[in-house]
């Protein structure tokens, strides 16, 4: 047992050190980030376009998805509490772009020694980057109906590769999110590379 715990410790210190490399390959290219979201809103309605709207007809038609589920119940069912949501700090690390949704400014990425800035967000230039600008900095209070439990902030969706935001939700939801620790994120890497 406790060689095990050993070999665990080793393999995270090995995963630390090559943080760059295990960041997902969609938090360092926009354009994938890009390809993969419209992927996922146009597949499995990834939305609402905009959550700080009460969007009452999008709930009703993802409810309309989960069999028995009311508009309501689809309101508390969002990425910000779903089981591939990944807002840990080694994520936060991993997505500079949307870390300078939030600071509004140039961010160096530490690991990378990359330096982002927001205005690679407009590479496709779409109305949904144009509402990820305005929410990234509302609190969760700001969306309507939002969940108590739910992370209202940007993360990482490990079902569907994109950087997707806690007030909206899609047709994959799984309730059990959102992960918030480095180990819980790393697990979660080792079973999609796995796959
Ligand atoms: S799988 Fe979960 S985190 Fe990913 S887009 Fe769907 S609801 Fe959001």
């Amino acid at each position: 047992m406790k060689y095990r715990s050993i070999i665990k410790g080793w393999k995270r210190f090995l995963q630390e050190g090559a943080n760059a490399v295990a960041c997902p390959k969609a938090t360092q290219d926009v354009k994938l980030n890009t390809i993969n979201r419209n992927k996922c809103r146009d597949d499995h309605m990834y939305g609402p376009m905009n959550p700080l709207d009460e969007s009452n007809s999008f709930w009703q038609k993802i409810a309309n998805k989960w069999n028995s589920a009311s508009a309501d119940e689809a309101k508390g069912m969002r990425c910000g509490n779903c089981i591939a949501f990944d807002v840990s700090p080694r994520m936060r690390e991993c997505i500079p772009i949307v870390q300078s949704q939030y600071k509004d400014e140039p961010v160096l990425n530490g690991k990378n020694n990359i330096t982002f800035n927001i205005k690679i967000e407009n590479i496709e230039g779409n109305s949904f980057d144009d509402i990820d600008k305005k929410i990234a900095k509302k609190k969760a209070a700001d969306f309507p109906d939002m969940p108590e439990n739910a992370d209202a902030g940007f993360g990482y969706c490990w079902m569907h590769h994109f950087k997707c935001h806690g007030a909206r939700t899609c047709d994959t939801w799984a309730g059990g999110g959102p992960i918030v620790d480095d180990d819980q994120s790393y697990d979660e890497q080792e079973k999609i590379n796995q796959e």
